[in-house]
């Protein structure tokens, strides 16, 4: 049973400040990503909660502890990398056995400060043959590293990770090492691991995909910073900033500028076309906007529909555009769009007509734009939960 918190947590590395005064508290037995571009600080908020690097000021619990000056190997933690670092002397059994034969643990759990005791060997061997048994690889216990594939080596560093029966999982970007169709498939079988575990699980990845699927939680961050912490669907939905709307969701949001007309009816006009939105967000915006000229509107792909397929036919939110790229994938097709000098994507019902070259009508969904200021980039339109 452990919660993980960070307070006020600022990391530097000389006078680079690499972590800004973070903050997150994480539930016993969820699974929160950290997500971000590379640089960004993800690492090291992993790292300094593994105890692999000092926080500069702030606080970090793990369980009922302040761990701050406590050794990692102390912390009750166990780390996944992308690198495995398995034994390559050592076959499976060993590589997962290596990290809990040396292990001292206390001969009572429930008696503080007990006696310490190693494993015995019975009990090793029980716990390596669970942890393959979970994870599929018993038939594995003899080969050496050079005779696995990459999937089965992410596997044993799990294996290792699991035998230690640690209160929390921290896991840097497990997955990179793999091969696209492995990593879904790897995705899959890591979150059912962890559910069926029930280990508090921190997990670290630039692959906002992997985070949207993977996570209770994910926590967005930029520049050292935790820009927006939520599930996934709220997230995605409600991005605080335009950083974030354009770092989740693939293709990203499209960002269109302009400004906000309140005479007859308030619109969003651009240089290519003009926008009837609901009074609603207008005055959303009026209330918040540093400047009613410097805005930008936000429209993910898939609120954009061909009109001969769109659900609802809003006239003010019907626009036309030249098709310049159209990709079929089957379930979707993806155009790319251009209306005067304003180029956007779309992803529409695979029945359109549109073609390369033609001019098609097209329909926002206008309850799922949102508005950005241009200046402090937040999301003017919000909607918070009620
Ligand atoms: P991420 O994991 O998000 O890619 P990191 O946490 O690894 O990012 O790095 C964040 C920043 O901290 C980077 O600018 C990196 O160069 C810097 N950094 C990381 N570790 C050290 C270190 N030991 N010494 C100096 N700078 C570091
Ligand atoms: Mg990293």
């Amino acid at each position: 049973m452990a919660r993980v918190i960070m307070k006020n947590v600022v990391k530097k590395f000389g006078d680079n400040i690499v972590l800004d005064n973070i903050n997150i508290d994480i539930g016993d037995k969820e699974l929160v990503v950290f997500v971000g571009p590379s640089g960004c600080g993800k690492s090291t908020a992993m790292r300094c909660v593994a105890g692999l690097e000092e926080v500069t000021s702030g606080k970090v619990w793990i369980g009922e502890r302040v761990v701050n000056t406590i050794p990692p190997k102390d912390r009750d933690i166990a780390m996944v990398f992308q690198n495995y670092a398995l034994y390559p002397h050592m076959d499976v059994f060993d590589n997962i056995a290596f990290g809990i034969r040396a292990r001292k643990i206390p001969v009572d759990k429930n008696i503080p400060d007990s006696k310490l005791r190693k494993y015995s060997k019975k009990e090793v061997r029980e716990k390596v043959m669970e942890a393959t048994r979970i994870l599929q690889i018993e038939n594995l216990h003899k080969r050496k590293p050079t005779e696995l594939s990459g999937g089965q080596m992410q596997r044993v560093a799990m294996g290792r990770a699991i035998v230690r029966e640690p209160q929390v999982f921290l896991m840097d970007e497990p997955l990179s090492n793999l091969d696209a169709k492995l990593r879904t498939h790897m995705r899959t079988e890591l979150k059912r691991l962890q559910i069926d575990l029930g280990v508090t699980t921190i997990y670290v990845t630039h692959d906002q995909a992997e985070a949207m699927t993977l996570g209770d939680r994910i926590a967005v961050m930029y520049d050292g910073v935790f820009q927006q912490i939520g599930a996934p669907e709220e997230v995605y939905d409600n991005p605080v900033n335009k950083f974030v709307a354009g770092f989740i969701g693939s293709p990203p949001m499209n960002f269109i500028p302009g400004h906000l007309d309140l005479k007859d009816g308030p619109s969003f006009i651009t240089e290519a076309f003009n926008l009837g939105i609901p009074e609603t967000m207008a005055k959303s915006v009026k209330d918040q906007a540093s400047s009613m000229d410097d805005l930008i509107l936000g429209i993910r792909p898939e609120d954009i529909e061909d009109k001969d397929f769109a659900l609802k036919q809003h006239e003010e939110a019907t626009i036309q555009a030249e098709v310049l790229v159209r990709e079929n994938y089957g379930s979707d097709i993806f155009l790319n769009l251009q209306a005067s000098e304003t180029l956007f994507n779309a992803r529409v019902n695979t029945g359109t007509k549109a073609r390369v070259g033609d001019t098609v009508d097209l329909i926002l969904d206008i309850d799922r734009i949102h508005i950005f200021d241009g200046k402090t980039e937040n999301n003017l339109t919000i909607k918070l939960p009620q």
